[in-house]
């Protein structure tokens, strides 16, 4: 167990209370931890009980230089049972936190306090609330972008588009005209890319839509952060990230973070919490006895909705391609509703001994690196992404919202480990496409291409590799600059 000391570096880590970004923050600060930080992580009030339900309060215990707090999201009270809006919590963080957040900042600065004064602050890139505090008391600012570099710079472009006349759109008839088909070959740094490839929140005829000004706005805002960290790799996302740099403070890439942490001692802190859900027991030892390389893995994250037709289509999809696959179905999947999957399909297909293998959630990052998976259908979030890169294993790509197009379109033309299904699901189409990626050529190719980024992410993550390199930079230039 660690000491306090009043002399350590003191980063303040505030994701924004979505899953995707708890987990990505929770891996840099167990990371900065490792590297001689006290740590405090703030969740919000909600999550921390959450956790506390899902997980237990071991994984809130802390360490002395590792401790978790809390401030409210500024959302009535509600069961933590069920999941929150992950739209309403933006909306009300961004109205609500900043006076929280500086309350807090105060408390840990305070002399009575036992903890080493806050050094630093590091930010979510939706959390532009932190801005005012760190102003007030002279403390770095760092963004930490857990979206994929191709992402933000796809939001940081939405003034341009918007100063072009691009977007807001016309009318809802851009939706099916072929409008999404335009090409847009003036942002430095993209290529090949389509009005559907831009992240999808422009998808709107109103200029006041909450996600387009929200994304707009905050990633504008990293323009006031002190430095920029992003959860990618130099080889990955080299053409963005290089044309970013002038443009933006400094910006250092230290991803994949998962590989980054296990290059490191093993953490004490290992079981720390981040996940909100519970996990289902059994997923690690239905994959055991299945062979190399047979199983399709299916999880669209934690904020993806889609309709029971939807679910319904993907569920005979799977069943047809004659496929082993395990399935994480949500409980809040189906909008407005339980998903209601064909009694046939749960009997036959998914009962004890069938070929179909059903959660509400899973250890995500331990399935994928399970050597019985082959292929991820996903919604490419970006953890999600990163995690199959990581693991080698090649995508069926259905992007839900936000940056999950532009991470699809990267994944598809540009890294060669995925390949794109149609929004409008039909059953024939996810049939075909698993067997492909599964046993046709174009799978056999995404493999290989996926094993090179593989190989690629972990070389970065290496001692002299560039993710290795950056975090150093970041820790000796902006985190803990020399006096
Ligand atoms: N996750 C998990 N188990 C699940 C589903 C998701 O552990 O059953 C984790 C996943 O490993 C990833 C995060 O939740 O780290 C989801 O983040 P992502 O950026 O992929 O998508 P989002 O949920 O933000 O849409």
């Amino acid at each position: 167990m660690g000491s306090i000391s009043r002399e350590k570096p003191h980063a303040v880590c505030i994701p924004i209370p979505a899953q995707g970004h708890i987990n990505a923050m929770m891996q840099l600060a167990k990371l900065l931890h490792l590297h001689g930080f006290h740590i405090t992580f703030i969740h919000s009030e909600f999550n921390y009980n959450r956790i506390l339900k899902s997980r237990g309060p071991s994984s809130l215990e802390g360490l002395p230089d590792f401790r978790f707090e809390t401030i409210p999201d500024g959302l009535p009270p509600s069961d933590e049972n069920i999941p929150q809006d992950v739209k309403e919590v933006c909306q009300s963080t961004q109205e609500h936190c900043d006076i929280p957040f500086r309350d807090l900042v105060v408390k840990l600065n305070d002399v009575s306090s036992e903890v080493p004064p806050v050094t630093c602050i590091i930010s979510d890139i939706v959390t532009k609330f932190t801005l005012p505090t760190s102003k007030e008391f002279n403390i770095p600012n760092i963004f930490f972008c857990s979206l994929s570099a191709c992402g933000f710079w796809g939001f940081f472009n939405y003034q341009q588009l918007m100063d072009r006349g691009l977007v807001p759109f016309k009318s809802e008839d851009d939706l099916t005209n072929g409008y999404l088909n335009k090409e847009v070959d003036w942002i430095p740094g993209f290529k090949n890319m389509r009005i559907r490839d831009i992240p999808s929140f422009i998808r709107t005829t109103d200029p006041q839509d909450f996600w387009f000004k929200f994304l707009k706005d905050e990633t504008q805002s990293a323009m006031n952060a002190t430095a920029i960290i992003f959860n990618t790799f130099e080889d990955l996302e080299k053409e963005v990230l290089e044309t970013m740099s002038p443009v933006l403070p400094p910006i250092y890439s230290v991803g994949p973070l998962s590989l980054m942490l296990k290059e490191m001692p093993t953490s004490p802190l290992e079981s720390a919490g981040s996940n909100l859900w519970k996990e289902n027991p059994g997923c690690i030892e239905w994959l055991e006895g299945k062979m190399p390389g047979s199983v399709v893995y299916v999880n669209f994250g934690s904020i993806a909705v889609m309709s029971n037709k939807q679910l319904v289509e993907f569920a005979w999809g799977l069943a047809n391609s004659g496929h082993d696959f395990m399935w994480v179905i949500r409980s809040d999947l189906v909008k407005g509703e339980s998903g209601v999957l064909p009694k046939e399909f749960l009997n036959e297909i998914c009962g004890e001994s069938g070929r179909g293998f059903l959660a509400s959630w899973c250890p995500q990052e331990k399935v994928l690196l399970h050597p019985s998976v082959g292929g991820f259908l996903t919604h490419c979030g970006w953890n999600s992404t990163m995690e199959s890169i990581c693991a080698g294993v090649p995508m069926i790509c259905w992007p839900f919202f936000a940056d999950q197009q532009t991470n699809c379109h990267y994944a598809c033309t540009v890294w060669g480990n995925g390949m794109e299904i149609e929004n409008n699901v039909k059953r024939d189409e996810v049939e075909g496409m698993i067997r492909e990626l599964m046993e046709g050529e174009k799978g056999k190719e995404m493999k290989k291409r996926a094993l090179e980024w593989k190989r690629l992410a972990a070389s970065a993550s290496k001692q002299d590799g560039s993710s290795l390199t950056n975090l150093k930079k970041v820790i000796d230039e902006v985190l803990i600059p020399a006096k």
